[in-house]
């Protein structure tokens, strides 16, 4: 017996029908439709990586974006940033103009990955030792243009592509793609439009005028912003059950892992069973830390680590 139904089969077939449903559904049911079955798995992977093309179209001619996520693919980097957010708030495209590219890719692999944007005609413009967040374990930014087409690789000091992005300054953009997955920090709070501030800001006296900016862009896009000791409240606005300070998800104080429940990590299979089982990324673990959410006194060392 089929999967689903001939007459589903046709609807799922219609790509422009299929795409314009799967934009209006929220993430979480977008994915709980792919675990039904294998053909539901395979519609919503098409939806994704076509998500994923239009995301990279205006930066590659098309004989080059599959190569692009080929290397991708290949160096181990992951794609992060505005752009992620466009896909993963895709009913709001208006709202979130990607106009740059951010690739994070581990400085041992880079040079594979920065070829290949120079063989794509983009020329290297500027090369700074840090991020204007002061991210510490960023190596250097190397942004890259053609016409008015840039994008920023973020070399990452550590063997990991993707450490960076758990220093970054709000819980909102823990997020990150490659061709073939997909990884979210905080989904329920993302998914909610509700960030914490990470207290690592503070901790390492990082609040310049560029991260105050970038806060901002996200409370203009309607993201609800709490610092560490604010988010209990995230919990008991949205859930009856008590707070459980240390274990909840969304809780400052929780050690968490990107191996735990609370993410969201969704690797489409496409390749041959070999690659398949192997890791696409390595197992960080991170803190928030800071002021406890809780009423007791005391302040969390903030860290970020590969396991
Ligand atoms: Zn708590």
């Amino acid at each position: 017996m089929p999967p689903y139904s001939t007459s589903c089969a046709s609807f799922f077939g219609c790509v422009d029908v299929r795409d314009e449903l799967f934009k209006l559904l929220p993430l979480c049911s977008l994915l709980a439709l792919a675990a039904t079955n294998r053909a539901y798995h395979d519609a919503v992977f098409c939806f994704f990586r076509h998500r994923i093309i239009l995301l990279v179209a205006p930066f590659f001619p098309h004989q080059q974006m599959f190569a692009f996520l080929e290397c991708l693919r290949k160096v181990g980097a992951v794609i992060s940033g505005s752009a992620v957010l466009k896909l993963l708030f895709s009913w709001e495209n208006r709202l979130w103009d990607a106009k740059d590219l951010d690739v994070y890719v581990a400085y041992e692999n880079a040079i594979p990955f920065l070829d290949f944007l120079h063989s794509c005609g983009y020329s290297c413009i500027s090369m700074l030792p840090s991020h204007p967040y002061l991210i510490g374990s960023i190596r250097s930014v190397v942004t890259f243009c053609q016409g008015a087409r840039k994008i920023d690789v973020i070399l990452s000091r550590t063997s990991s592509s993707i450490m960076p992005i758990f220093e970054f300054h709000l819980t909102a953009v823990m997020n990150f793609i490659s061709p073939n997955f997909l990884f979210s920090a905080y989904p329920f709070l993302t998914s909610s439009k509700c960030a914490i501030v990470n207290p690592r800001l503070f901790h390492f006296g990082r609040v310049k005028l560029p991260t105050l900016q970038a806060l901002l862009k996200y409370r203009g896009h309607g993201f609800q912003i709490q610092s560490s000791c604010e988010s209990r409240l995230v919990d008991l606005q949205s859930r009856p059950t008590p707070h459980r300070c240390g274990s909840a998800i969304g809780c400052s104080k929780t050690h968490r892992s990107t191996t735990d429940r609370g993410c969201l990590f969704v690797h489409f299979r496409e390749f041959t069973d070999e690659m398949n089982d192997m890791p696409v990324f390595d197992e960080i673990g991170w803190h928030l830390g800071g002021r406890r959410c809780s009423l007791q006194l005391g302040y969390d060392v903030p860290y970020v680590v590969t396991k």
